[in-house]
């Protein structure tokens, strides 16, 4: 038989699987027993929709069967097939969540990485066996096609019989070799102790033939053996069990079973709601962002349970945007199974439970801020976009509620900290919480409108996300402190007093020309009252600031909102010195100085000078 080739990308992962060096290969079985599970599942839901189809517990099942001397382990299921376009499809192509793609980049240095990081499903089979057949006959079909395989060199396809709707998976168990044993996959004990640790709460019975020991009949004191059926997972769903009994370790793997994330859970919340609203919940913050998730692809929402049944996968409504997040289940008994999406918006039951767990999840933020700081600094690097989304979105709707979830770097404590700790450090004449925004945090450090604050002693917040400035403009204050940017007007800080200087007539003369000079530029030319070292700096008036402008240029739909810049000199500065003397003597000198300190300024800021050949031909100017 003619033998088709893998997928390039399938290929190279089926190639790392089977070279793996993955220390846990015994989760091939729960990538196997929860394929099952799925195609039990769409009997089920297609039941629920198709009145020609019923659906009886009883018939329902998976089962392990092991043969020592073929070295084979088999496992059936009575799910849903597949027709052979699907096994071509699905056994034959990989990668459809796009998680090979995006690995791409990051190249993977070995199949530890991938596999770790991935959920591979039904090629993780490979890592134990080294051959694979997969018979199967899809509902509604007579024909029944069986898939094989060695591995990496391809497959073949060929009609089959089989007498019952489902999928027939037989492994050939890999021989043992030096640094590797096999064989356990292969003795019951381990099969069923596996199922146990992965696999327990799969809602569908996992049977398994197992030897036991029956009295002889006819013989007193005899025992013989026989071949018994037993039921191996206790079919009961972690979430109704007693938290007591459940250990960390137990809800990692649930987290990892349910293919929540990639990652380990950084923190989880077991929810025994028995109050105005009963439900019971499992929820995780995952530790790292989805790679889809700050893009629209991205889709929120929680599994939902109507007394123990999945009703749907997502449930958006259960979750606010600023914690999309979260990943979980909700299980309720006060939700009708048969309840339609639209009809679950409108019910008054899921919004009590929604409202709920949104402030469940507030608190175990909260509590982490306070008890854990190393966990609540990973969870806020990635997540912490997300919750100032939430501050600016719906006009600042949540922001009362997500204020305190905020953080910050710190010009001072060096790390990230929180408005709270902020505002109780404030020396008492303090007006203003103060922040600059910049690229990063090295670059805001050498920005010259922080100098004034920092000489002050005063702690700096770095915005460096692109939300930050617009998050804080949404907030306006926190425990009745004002934000103030260190590029503001008014810094509300008394010191020495350039204002008088500003208003000396030479200056006056001298600020008028250069703003003149750069007219549509800069509104304003003024003495500076934030400079210490540096000649010059911009600053805005006004609303906008230039961080907001650059973020609002760079949108697709650009709204053209332009600061309203000023340039501002330091008088102490040698160079205003120089000023002044070209203003009484040579005029075109002036004009010189006045772009080139212009154009420092805009380099400083990260803004592109508008004119580089001629910046750099009048740097020549001066030099000769
Ligand atoms: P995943 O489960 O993540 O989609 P797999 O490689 O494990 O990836 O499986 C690929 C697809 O093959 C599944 O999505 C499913 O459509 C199909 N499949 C796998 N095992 C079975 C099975 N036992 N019964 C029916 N379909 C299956």
């Amino acid at each position: 038989m003619e033998k088709k080739q893998f997928q390039a990308e399938s290929k190279r992962l089926l190639e790392m699987m089977i070279n793996s060096i993955y220390t846990q290969k015994e989760i091939f079985l729960r990538e196997l027993i929860s394929n099952s599970s799925d195609a039990i599942d769409k009997i089920y839901y297609r039941a629920l929709t198709d009145d020609s189809l019923t659906f009886d517990p009883e018939n329902y099942y998976i089962k392990l069967s092991v043969d020592k001397g073929a070295r084979t382990l088999t496992l059936t299921d009575t799910g849903i097939g597949m027709t052979r376009e699907e096994l071509e499809n699905n056994l034959g192509v990989i990668a459809k969540s796009g998680s090979l793609a995006f690995k791409k980049d990051n190249e993977a240095k070995d199949g530890h990485d991938i596999i770790g990081q991935f959920g591979v499903g039904f090629y993780s089979a490979f890592m134990v066996a080294d051959h694979v057949s997969v018979t199967s006959r899809a509902l509604g079909e007579e024909q029944a096609y069986k898939w094989e395989s060695d591995g990496a060199d391809g497959y073949t396809i060929a009609p089959a019989e089989k007498a019952q709707v489902g999928t027939e998976i037989v492994l050939t168990i890999k021989g043992n070799t030096e640094d590797d044993s096999y064989d356990e996959f292969l003795e019951e004990y381990r099969l069923r102790s596996i199922v146990k640790k992965y696999s327990d709460f799969i809602r569908y019975p996992i049977k398994m033939d197992a030897k036991v020991q029956v009295p002889k009949e006819g013989a007193e004191n005899e025992f013989e053996e026989k071949i018994e059926e037993e039921q191996v997972n206790s079919m009961v769903p972690i979430w109704r069990k007693n938290k007591s009994e459940l250990t960390e370790a137990d809800y990692e793997n649930f987290y990892t079973e349910k293919h929540y994330g990639f990652d380990k859970p950084l923190s989880h919340l077991h929810v025994n709601a028995d109050g105005a609203v009963v439900y019971r919940s499992i929820l995780f913050i995952p530790e790292t962002p989805p790679f889809d998730f700050y893009s629209r692809e991205y889709e929120k929402g929680l599994e939902l349970y109507a007394n123990g049944v999945l009703i749907m996968n997502k449930c958006a409504d259960l979750l606010p945007d600023y914690f999309s997040f979260v990943k979980g289940m909700v299980d309720s008994e006060s939700l009708s199974l048969n309840i339609s999406r639209e009809m679950l918006q409108h019910d008054r039951q899921l919004k009590l439970i929604a409202k709920n767990i949104e402030s469940k999840i507030k608190s175990q933020l909260k509590s982490l801020q306070k008890d854990d700081r190393e966990k609540y600094d990973k969870f806020f690097e990635s997540f912490g976009r997300q919750l100032k989304y939430g501050v600016y979105s719906d006009y600042g709707t949540h922001k009362d509620a997500l204020q305190d979830l905020l953080m910050f770097y710190s010009s001072t404590e060096k790390k990230l900290v929180t408005l709270d700790e902020y505002v109780s450090r404030m020396p008492e004449e303090q007006k203003y919480i103060y922040y600059a925004a910049g690229a990063s945090h090295a670059r805001i450090e050498k920005l010259p409108q922080t100098e004034m604050v920092a000489d002050k002693g005063y702690e700096i917040l770095y915005f460096t996300d692109d939300i930050d400035e617009f998050a804080v403009k949404m907030l306006l204050s926190y425990k009745e402190k004002e934000f103030r940017s260190v590029s503001a007007g008014d810094l509300g800080i008394e010191d020495g007093e350039p204002d008088k200087q500003d208003e000396a007539a030479g200056d006056k003369e001298l600020f008028d020309y250069m703003t003149e000079r750069l007219a549509g530029k800069v509104s304003n030319v003024r003495a500076s009252k934030r400079l210490r070292s540096h000649p010059v700096c911009l600053s805005s008036d006004g609303e906008v600031s230039i961080e907001m402008e650059k973020i609002l240029s760079m949108m697709p739909d650009n709204p053209n909102v332009k600061a309203e810049k000023v340039l501002e000199v330091n008088v102490n500065h040698e160079v205003f010195a120089s000023l002044k003397g070209s203003l009484e003597g040579d005029k075109s000198k002036l004009d010189l100085y006045t772009d080139l300190l212009y154009n420092q300024a805009l380099l400083i800021e990260g803004l592109p000078i508008e004119d580089p050949v001629e910046f750099t031909n009048q740097m020549c100017k001066i030099m000769v």
